[in-house]
Order: structure tokens, then C-alpha cells, then sequence
């Protein structure tokens, strides 16, 4: 049954994905050799993942970061090599013996170090977002030129990809189930006073603030659309959303007869996480799975798309491809960062998007420089428009979100 010790590249090995992949080597002994560790900067969490792990390389993206902690560690760690900046993180991505990289770098700066591990040929779990909404076809390209696997680590095409598995008969439609988030019930919220504080209140997954707020706005559900197109290869009209409050069915396949397939389990990543390191094997995972002892209700509904308007810019942007995407994306992060900050309403996220991606005419990006370079026109683009857009106001009493 063991097909041998996987060994593990892990890429933003101090974030959430990052602490649950190593959660998973830990409740798998003898599985896994952890050879590559990287995150953005140095300090005492990864200091001490380098110390138990003892991996042959450690990478460190942000600048002089490699140098601090070589200074540091370099007594202790005299067989860990310590490499540093975007190169340093390429490294890690592509060191020599590792078959599987996790790429779990949040943002951009996952983008080099994911496309270098296709490009050799590895098997990637990928949770980094950007990489497939920014530059799926770059991406794409690369995997099919070295026959590098994606495994997706997201719920949702973790999901798909296991109802697809080792089947013949392709899906006319894939369905991505959407939480809803805090606000899906219309007549409980006026959008207008959400506040920082109110969007980040996620009633089943626990997330970081960014991805919580893209939840609130289904921004998240948008850019996931995006990333089902390039993993399933489906036509952007066959990729639907609907809105499933208890995150129990983590998305549906359709099928020509009418037949639809879904995945279901208990929400927690590591069941995902999990899932793409031992692919295509199934282990247990310590998560209580469902019992069906208590009635146990799934509702599904329409998105309202008035609610959710960053849903309709996210479907447009995946209609008009080319680099729209890397744009929408770009001007997405900079408006939820000025709404955490307070200098922009909960409205105007899709105001800012919206008025960004109108300005925009999309173009074939041919590699990751043409892909920067419409990421910063975009957030260039954002940041006036924050500017002209009214900062969020005193928080209104709000009913309890969830
Ligand atoms: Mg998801």
C-alpha cells in the first residue's frame, strides 16, 4: 500500500496551509521527509520548523531575511542550506529529490516559485490562488509541457477533482458550493454600514482577514470560478456557483443524464490538505467525519447577484479572459485592504473592481513579466479610485451575523 517516503517541499511553510501540511506529516510518521521550507521572513516560528524538521534547504523571499537568519542559525543548522529572495524560493520549489511542492504562498509572490515547480515537472498542491487567477495560462502551459500534476488544496476543487477521478465520462457542468458568508441573508444587513469588524465574522470556515472579507463579498467564489476553469478545463458558462450555508457538500459535478456527483465531509482543511499529499491514496485524517444520528439539513440557493455584485465582475472578467482576471484580482486586493484599513466602504469593493475592470481591455498575457505588469496597472488603477470613493462610516447597530 506505501508507495515509499514523499518528499515534501513547502512553500509559506508558516501560514495556515503551510501549519496544516506539517500537521499531516506529523500524524503520518514514516510518510513524509519535509526537504524544502520557505516563507517570507525569518523568525521564531520557522526557526523552529527548520529545528524539527531539519530540512536540507530553507528559502526566505523577503529581502536580507536570508542573511538574518543565516546569521543567526548558521552555527546550529551547518547542514541546512539558507537561501534567500525569488530565486531562493525557486529553489526550494524545485530542490532536487522532491516530488510533491505544496505552494501555499500567499499572493504574488507565489506565483515564480509554483510555476518553477511545474515547469520541473513536480507534483504541486496548490493553495496558492493567484497562481491559476492570475496566470492560468502560463501556468497551464508549463504542466502540460513537463506533465507536472496540480492537485488542488482548495475545498472546492479538491472536491471536483475527487469526483472527477478516474473518470471517462467528462462533466457538462461543475457547481462550486458558496457558504454564502456572513451577509447572505439580504433583509438582516444594510451593506453600506458593514464594518471590518462585522465582515470578518465567517459563520463555518476560519480564515484570515482578506479571504474572509472575499467570503463576505463571494469575491472568494469568483476568483475559485476562475481557478475551476484552468484545473477542469471547462468552458467559463459550464463553471456555476450556488450557495450552500452549511459547507457540507464541498462542491458537485453535473453530468449529461442528469446525474450529479458530489463530495461531502465534515469542513476542515486538512481533510484537503491531506488529500492532495497522499493522492491517490486516502488515509485517515483524526477529523470527526459526519455522523447522521441528528437530522442533518443542506439547503442550496441561487447567489443573489445583486448582493454579490463582485460575484458578476468575477464572472465577467473570466468571460473576457486573457489578463481581466490578473486585473480583477489586483484591484480586489488593494480595495479590501483600504476597506480593513477604513478608507473604503463595504460597497465600494465592487465599485472600485468594477470601475477597474471597465477601464481595462483585456490582452493574452504571454508570461508572468506580462501578468505583473497588468497587476500593477491595476492596482495603480484601484488606488485612484479608493481615493475618489467614501471611507467606510461609523458602524450602525447590526443584528448578530451568524
Ligand atoms: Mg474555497
Amino acid at each position: 500500500m506505501t508507495s515509499g517516503i514523499r518528499s515534501l517541499s513547502i512553500l509559506g511553510a508558516t501560514g495556515s496551509v503551510g501549519t496544516t501540511t506539517l500537521e499531516v506529516v506529523d500524524r503520518l510518521p514514516g510518510r513524509f521527509r519535509v526537504a524544502a521550507l520557505a516563507a517570507g521572513r525569518s523568525g521564531g516560528r520557522l526557526a523552529a520548523l527548520v529545528c524539527r524538521y531539519r530540512p536540507e534547504v530553507v528559502a526566505l523571499g523577503a529581502p536580507g531575511e536570508a542573511e538574518r537568519f543565516a546569521e543567526r542559525f548558521r552555527r546550529e543548522l551547518p547542514e541546512v542550506a539558507i537561501v534567500g529572495g525569488p530565486a531562493g524560493l525557486e529553489r526550494a520549489a524545485t530542490w532536487p529529490g522532491v516530488d510533491t511542492v505544496m505552494s501555499a504562498i500567499v499572493g504574488a509572490a507565489g506565483l515564480r516559485p509554483t510555476l518553477a515547480a511545474l515547469e520541473a515537472g513536480r507534483t504541486v498542491g496548490l493553495a496558492n490562488k493567484e497562481s491559476l487567477v492570475a496566470a492560468g495560462a502560463v501556468m497551464a502551459r508549463a504542466a502540460e509541457a513537463s506533465g507536472a500534476r496540480l492537485i488542488p488544496v482548495d475545498s472546492e476543487h479538491a472536491a471536483i477533482h475527487q469526483c472527477l477521478a478516474g473518470r471517462r465520462d467528462p462533466p457538462v457542468r461543475l457547481w462550486l458550493t458558496a457558504s454564502g458568508g456572513p451577509f447572505r441573508e439580504a433583509s438582516r444587513f444594510r451593506l453600506d454600514a458593514v464594518t471590518p469588524e462585522t465582515a470578518l465574522r465567517h459563520p463555518t470556515w476560519k480564515m484570515g482577514p482578506k479571504i474572509s472579507i472575499d467570503s463576505a463579498t463571494l469575491m472568494n467564489k469568483g476568483l475559485e470560478m476562475i481557478e475551476a476553469r484552468w484545473l477542469f478545463g471547462l468552458p467559463p458558462e459550464d463553471i456555476r456557483v450556488v450557495v450552500h450555508p452549511q459547507s457540507i457538500v464541498h462542491s458537485m459535478v453535473e453530468f449529461a443524464d442528469g446525474s450529479f456527483l458530489a463530495q461531502l465531509g465534515t469542513p476542515h482543511m486538512r481533510i484537503p490538505v491531506q488529500y492532495a499529499l497522499t493522492w491517490p491514496e486516502r488515509l485517515p485524517s483524526g477529523i470527526d467525519p459526519l455522523r447522521f444520528d441528528e437530522p442533518l439539513d443542506l439547503r442550496f440557493e441561487p447567489p443573489d447577484r445583486d448582493r454579490f455584485p463582485c460575484l458578476v465582475l468575477a464572472e465577467q472578467a473570466l468571460a473576457a479572459g486573457g489578463d481581466a482576471p490578473a486585473v480583477l484580482n489586483a484591484a480586489n486586493e488593494v480595495a479590501v485592504a483600504a476597506f480593513l484599513d477604513h478608507r473604503l466602504d463595504f460597497p465600494g469593493i465592487p465599485a472600485v473592481v468594477g470601475a477597474v475592470l471597465g477601464a481595462h481591455a483585456p490582452r493574452e498575457p504571454e508570461n508572468l513579466e506580462a501578468v505583473a505588469a497588468a497587476d500593477a496597472w491595476a492596482r495603480g488603477q484601484a488606488r485612484e479610485e479608493v481615493r475618489r470613493r467614501p471611507a467606510s462610516k461609523t458602524p450602525l447597530p447590526l443584528a448578530a451575523p451568524c
